[in-house]
């Protein structure tokens, strides 16, 4: 998606709603479509593309809503400083809950978020200052040189140029550095991870987003509707975002509007009809909603947007820039990794017993054992996913002993993993930039602004440039998950190169591969250990190992019981007959 609809979208929002013989009713509802279409943007990045279900964005719309009104009214507050201060309260209002509620994963996050709803709905009721139930009258509107902004048709325009903003610095921030770790969150996160991304950083920023499009709802709420109460900030009005979202497509900008204006607009015909037909008045359009919930999701599962469309999340080719990024960590030291009597149990079951060994710069040293014999796990130990229980590990000449797998690629070093993590949803091109994402510096803010154009061309260059190395350059903008598997593993090592590492880890790389990707794979290492990188493999594939690796540490049950040159450990009688034993 480019930003080329904008300028007549902001067009339409200025013409559309002086179209003569337009009912003023209809009007009146797009603005309400407009409103809940701001905050259902922010629950497509929170729910959609993040992972995390809320209930609660209608409370940040109340924090908005609130905080301009008791401005205004009490303090006369210019209802435009209002935005500002509306905002910042539902931001901060969301770095708090978040601070302590995003600890909680799926569903518990869920409920968290309908604890979080249902307690400030009540705090909105129940106090003075908000006014209680009868909340704040009086709300003065927006004025624009003078002129207030009372015809529902002015505040038409005012939300329509709203939604656009919000829809393009949305699509902005999920195109950039930060909007890939967000992407990476649902199903990605590990994979995240080992590439540097902060993931409870990325989870918050994400939280906070979508509070802060809530904030800015709940002003042009207040200010439009020009009294606030506790009704719309409560959890039904929640339910009804998420409903939104889904049936829009929660995973797609579009569909928020989508789902915004068929939600609204059924809501406001049930309201219609349904006293008619049931000859009783009621909350009946609660059944009606569940029922329509489930109706789409049978039929559309991922929501109606991409139902209608017919397409996934597309994926867009980049300009390639010629400059390239800086190098990130020079392999200085004579020792790569130095790791020293390392341990790990899990409960009484001791998985890595004693594990010592070295690694020097320009060094391929592979690691090979039966399985059970503590490989993943040393490897788990090595790349930061997994503490250990007692032993050292120095990265470079500096002790990085149960650091964090962010911190660890910090300290320049990088992975692939035994059952491929690429990111679905993410074209292969931005699969390998999200392992450049400690080269990039742009924040959040300045990709909204759209100011990170020239990092994130370097950072595409980057990858472009590993993706040509590995030799699928032709596959750069192909959804990343629909290459073979073996494709998928040199996909993640050119994610790993990306970015500039100074050890390299590889999960068993060849698995998967033909016999002459192998030998494509193997030249690959070996150019890169002659460039002074440090490359440790975890193999199963004796012959590709054999002929590769410089050094192999040979593991059983969790200790060395080997180590030496391929010529000496195929020879060795100890690993004929633990590793070979039964071929033997
Ligand atoms: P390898 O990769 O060499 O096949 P692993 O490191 O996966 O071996 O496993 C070594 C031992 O540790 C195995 O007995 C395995 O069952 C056990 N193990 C690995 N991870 C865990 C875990 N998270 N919890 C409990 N036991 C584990
Ligand atoms: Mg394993």
């Amino acid at each position: 998606m480019t930003l080329r609809w904008a300028i007549p979208a902001l067009a339409l929002c200025v013409v559309l709603p002086w179209l003569p013989g337009l009912p003023l009713f209809w009007v009146t509802l797009a603005n309400l479509i407009g409103i809940s279409a701001i905050v259902v943007t922010g629950l497509v990045v929170l729910t959609g593309i993040g992972g995390m279900t809320s209930f609660a964005q209608a409370s940040f719309l109340g924090f908005g809503a609130y905080t301009t009104a008791i401005l205004s009214t009490r303090y006369g507050l210019n209802p435009w400083l209002g935005l500002p201060a509306a905002m910042a309260a539902a931001g901060l209002a969301a770095a708090a809950i978040g601070a302590i509620t995003l600890r909680l994963k799926a569903h518990y996050l869920a409920l968290g978020t309908i604890a979080w709803s249902v307690s400030l709905f009540f705090l909105f009721g129940n106090l003075d200052i908000l006014g209680r139930n009868d909340g704040i009258s009086a709300i003065p509107p927006l004025t624009i040189a003078g002129f207030r902004l009372v015809d529902v048709r002015l505040s038409a325009t005012l939300i329509g140029v709203s939604v656009v903003g919000v829809i393009a610095a949305t699509h902005n921030l999920l195109d950039s550095r930060w909007g890939r770790a967000i992407r990476a969150l649902r199903g990605g996160a590990m994979a995240a991870a080992s590439c540097g991304v902060d993931i409870a950083r990325a989870r918050m920023l994400a939280f906070v987003y979508a509070a802060l499009l809530a904030g800015l709802a709940g002003w042009l709420f207040a200010h439009l509707q020009r009294a606030v109460n506790p009704t719309p900030f409560g959890l039904y009005a929640g339910i009804q975002y998420l409903l939104m979202a889904v049936v829009g497509g929660a995973a797609y900008l579009p569909g928020a509007l989508l789902g915004s204006a068929l939600v609204v607009i059924v809501n406001d015909r049930l309201q219609d009809w349904l006293p008619k037909l049931l000859g009783t008045s009621g909350n009946f359009e609660i059944i009606a909603f569940g029922l329509l919930l489930v109706l789409v999701l049978q039929v559309a599962p991922e929501g109606l947007w991409p139902h209608i469309t017919r397409r996934r999340r597309h994926t867009h080719p980049r300009p390639i820039a010629a400059m390239a990024l800086p190098k990130r960590v020079a392999a200085q030291a004579n020792r790569a990794f130095e790791v020293a009597n390392l341990r790990r149990n899990f409960g009484g079951l001791v998985a890595v017993a004693d594990l010592s060994f070295t690694l020097a710069p320009g060094e391929l040293l592979a690691l090979i054992g039966p399985n059970g014999a503590g490989k993943s796990t040393s490897f788990n130990l090595l790349t930061g996913v997994t503490r250990p229980s007692a032993g050292t590990v120095h990265l470079m000449g500096r002790d990085v002993t149960g650091l964090s797998a962010p911190a660890m690629a910090e300290g320049g070093v990088a992975r692939s993993f035994q059952h491929v993590k690429l990111v679905a949803g993410m074209s292969v091109i931005e699969n390998v930039a999200l392992g450049a994402h400690l080269r990039g510096h742009a924040s959040p803010l300045r990709s909204i602004l759209r100011l990170d154009r020239a990092e994130e061309a370097r950072q595409f260059a980057e990858a472009a440039t590993q993706l040509a190395h590995v030799g699928l350059g032709d596959l750069a903008d192909r959804p990343a998950t629909s290459l073979a598997l073996g494709q998928q593993r040199i996909v993640e090592i050119a994610r790993a190169l990306a970015a500039d590492p100074a050890v390299l880890l590889l999960d068993e790389p060849a698995a998967g591969l033909r016999h002459a990707e192998k030998q494509v794979l193997a030249a690959l290492l070996r150019r890169l250990a002659a460039s002074g990188m440090a490359i440790l493999l975890v193999e199963h594939d004796m012959d590709f190992v054999m002929n590769l690796a410089d050094r192999l540490v040979v593991m059983d049950f969790g200790t060395v019981i080997a180590e030496g040159p391929p010529e000496q450990i195929r020879q060795n009688p100890a690993v004929i007959e633990a590793y070979l034993g039964g071929v033997a």
